[in-house]
């Protein structure tokens, strides 16, 4: 069964009250000691209160993980779906009630494996729609499997000695799909780079997607941590459009100026495994948004009756 959940909302949601961040936050998170996904919550908070976003007119939907239990920690609407539907469900929301912020938090576990079909075509429908994909590489809500996102010979539960497939990698699959319009990497342990990753994807129109490389220290306690250790394995993608947040420039000296218009850079940097790269890899801000430009027949509910009842008829027997 899936599982329902319309948060009822505490805030006030008239015009004119100020919302602090902390106002955003329904509940405390119930994730492990040092998981990533709270300093996901944090950014997010940041950029609710930036934008002074009213509770009732932003929807968090997620699908199954342990960074799907997001919409419960926010107060706002949300609906914690099914595992791999999250976007779906999101689109279906957009297509409802355009004028909603729509927010997805979805997982590897969730996005890039049961819900691989869904998240393909999301990417070119380009529905206007914040997407996060906390990539954590494991399953952790269900205790320590592989997910596609899993290095090549990383141990887990489900692969004793080791993963046997290489990692599908979310941002060259996402980069491939025809229509791809906003496509960033960011790391939860870098938290100005991440609010500012979360600031340039609202304001993008259209499908932002964000790879957040998620700590996990119950179950891929190794896999970041050298990254977070040593900030010389990291890159930053630096442009005027892209992100550029002030103060990492002494920690984070690999800096590459990278235009995101370039798709054909963008690509080749995302195939590159040499450094951990954090940045916005593409963006086109003149795609259609489908919610826009998608063509509906404007009728009445008598015409729809009628139109339904011709229809009925040509199948009476
Ligand atoms: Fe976070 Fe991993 Fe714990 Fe899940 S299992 S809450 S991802 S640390």
């Amino acid at each position: 069964m899936s599982s329902l959940a319309i948060s009822l909302l505490d805030l006030e949601a008239d015009a004119g009250v100020c919302f602090e961040a902390e106002d955003y936050q329904k509940r405390p998170g119930k994730w492990c000691a040092g998981c990533g996904d709270f300093g996901a919550l944090n950014a997010v908070k940041r950029l609710l209160a930036k934008e002074q976003l009213q509770p009732d007119r932003m929807v968090f939907v997620s699908g199954i993980g342990c960074s799907s239990r997001f919409p419960h920690y926010v107060n706002a609407y949300g609906f914690h779906g099914i595992h791999g539907r999250a976007l779906p469900l999101a689109s279906g929301i957009k297509l409802a009630r355009p004028e909603l912020d729509v927010f997805v938090v979805t997982g590897d576990g969730d996005c890039v494996s049961i819900g691989a079909g869904h998240w393909i075509h999301a990417i070119r429908y380009n529905m206007n729609m914040v997407v996060m994909l906390l990539d954590n590489n494991i399953y952790g809500l269900t205790k320590n499997q592989t997910s596609p996102t899993t290095p090549l010979g990383y141990s887990s539960m489900t692969s004793p000695h080791g993963a046997q497939l290489p990692a599908l990698d979310p941002l060259q699959a996402t980069l491939g799909v025809s229509n791809a319009s906003f496509v960033a990497q960011t790391a939860d342990w870098v938290p100005a780079h991440l609010y500012a990753t979360l600031e340039a994807a609202y304001d993008h129109p259209g499908f932002s997607f964000i790879r957040i490389l998620q700590r996990c220290p119950k179950f891929t306690p190794d896999i970041f941590e050298q990254a977070v250790k040593d900030p010389a394995r990291t890159e930053l993608l630096v442009h005027e459009d892209g992100v550029d947040p002030p103060g990492l420039e002494k920690l984070y000296e690999a800096r590459r100026e990278h235009d995101p218009k370039d798709i054909d850079e963008a690509r080749s940097l995302a195939r590159r495994d040499d450094m951990i790269r954090l940045g916005v890899f593409f963006r086109d801000d003149s795609l259609p948004v489908y919610e826009e430009v998608r063509a509906v027949p404007k009728v009445t509910p008598q015409e729809k009756i009628n139109r339904l009842n011709k229809e009925f008829e040509r199948y009476a027997v």
